[in-house]
């Protein structure tokens, strides 16, 4: 028995194949279809929790909780906030500052210029169904006009964002590369770190300190990044994939010698298949990395935490605890046919990510899976 699992960081909404593609052809029909699909995938592998890390509103969660699709317990953080050439610029190279986006227009991305924007996007979110806010403080590997190390946004235009989150009692998570980035945010009062590829020892003293969290997206040590169609089909963000990867060379073994409250993320941008390809290729490097007994400490219990950050008025689910099996804890459960800390393959893993083969609607050894008591898979009989 297991509790369900929690993905600290997806976008269901982002289907690729490219994040230009995305702004210049794709429709909010498409969006949302995909994010249907992704929603009932995510359930099906075990997830019943899933925050998303940008992209997506209310509206799906609207009609996973109505019950006309099947998904796990959604966090969603509104549309990406991001400075201009920054790592949530999704406009065309031509686009002059300021123009309006598709991207924009949908409340995927938002680009903002001083602290009066980071308010009315911020704030804005939250009044879509975002949980919490997602900021992007570094630049990034798939996108067009931002070195990784970037160090995007002003301390202000920080702060800013996590005086919105606290009015709504909720939290920020940042997307922070650089030990500069990663330390301004935590000052700043950012509580989730994403990626933090940077991360060492003197970032865990503070980070225990602060109580915040971690996402790493593991795939990024994975030499097949440089393989997926994001990366490979653009030179730039193949050159910076490269350099990203060298730099962060040191950060399995602090995590190891340094450990922090970590949760799981496969951050997946591309179709619903290669994402189920994606996450069960994650869960496997998080047990090859890290050990079976801190992946499943990741897996679950410290995703059920870091989502309860969202607050007693914006997290939709405060009538119970998520991450624990407790009377009184919401009955998110799964029941795996083996024992994970002796064969972590039970939990759904892949063993490759490029090349693989489609992967089953559901892993066999998931026997069976529970979400606030109601069974959606169960193959005990
Ligand atoms: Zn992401």
């Amino acid at each position: 028995m297991s509790l369900g699992f929690v993905e600290l960081h997806a976008h269901l909404m982002l289907m690729g194949p490219t994040l230009p593609a995305m702004e210049a052809n794709t429709t909010w029909e498409d969006f949302a279809i995909r994010g249907a699909r992704m929603a009932e995938m995510y359930l099906m592998q075990g997830f019943t929790t899933v925050r998303d890390a940008g992209g997506a509103n209310g509206g799906l969660r609207r009609a996973i909780e109505a019950g006309q699709i099947n998904g796990p317990r959604y966090f969603p953080s509104g549309a990406f906030i991001g400075t201009r050439g920054g790592h949530a610029d999704f406009a065309n190279f031509t686009a002059p500052p300021g123009s309006e986006t598709n991207m924009g227009r949908l409340n995927i991305a938002q680009e903002v210029s001083g602290v009066d924007d980071v308010y009315k996007y911020a704030r804005n979110n939250f009044r879509m169904g975002a949980t919490q806010l997602k900021l992007m403080q570094s630049g990034g590997v798939v996108s067009a006009f931002d070195p990784w190390q970037l160090l995007a946004g002003s301390r202000e235009e920080i702060e800013a964002a996590v005086q919105v989150a606290n009015e709504y009692g909720s939290y920020v998570m940042a997307h922070s590369y650089l030990k500069e980035a990663i330390l301004s945010a935590l000052d700043a009062g950012v509580m989730s770190i994403e990626h933090g590829f940077s991360f060492d020892c003197e970032i865990a003293e503070v980070m225990n300190e602060t109580g915040a969290y971690i996402t790493t997206n593991l795939t990024a040590f994975d030499p097949g990044l440089l393989d997926i169609p994001t990366v490979a089909d653009v030179p730039a963000s193949l050159a910076k994939a490269k350099s990203a990867s060298a730099t962060f060379a040191g950060y399995i073994g602090n995590m190891k010698e340094c450990p922090v409250k970590r949760g799981f993320q496969t951050d997946c941008v591309g179709s619903v298949e290669a994402c189920n390809i994606q996450i069960a290729y994650e869960k496997r490097l998080n047990n090859e990395f890290l050990g079976a007994h801190t992946s499943m400490v990741t897996l679950t219990s410290t995703g059920g935490e870091a989502v309860a950050l969202s607050g007693d008025f914006m997290n939709p689910h405060t009538a119970g605890k998520l991450g624990v099996i407790e009377e009184g804890a919401y009955a998110d459960i799964l029941l795996i046919d083996g024992n994970p800390l002796e064969d972590f393959s039970v939990v759904g893993t892949g063993d490759q990510w490029f090349g693989a083969e489609p992967r089953p609607e559901s892993p066999e050894t998931i026997r069976l899976i529970m979400k606030d008591g109601v069974i959606y898979k169960n193959t005990l009989e």
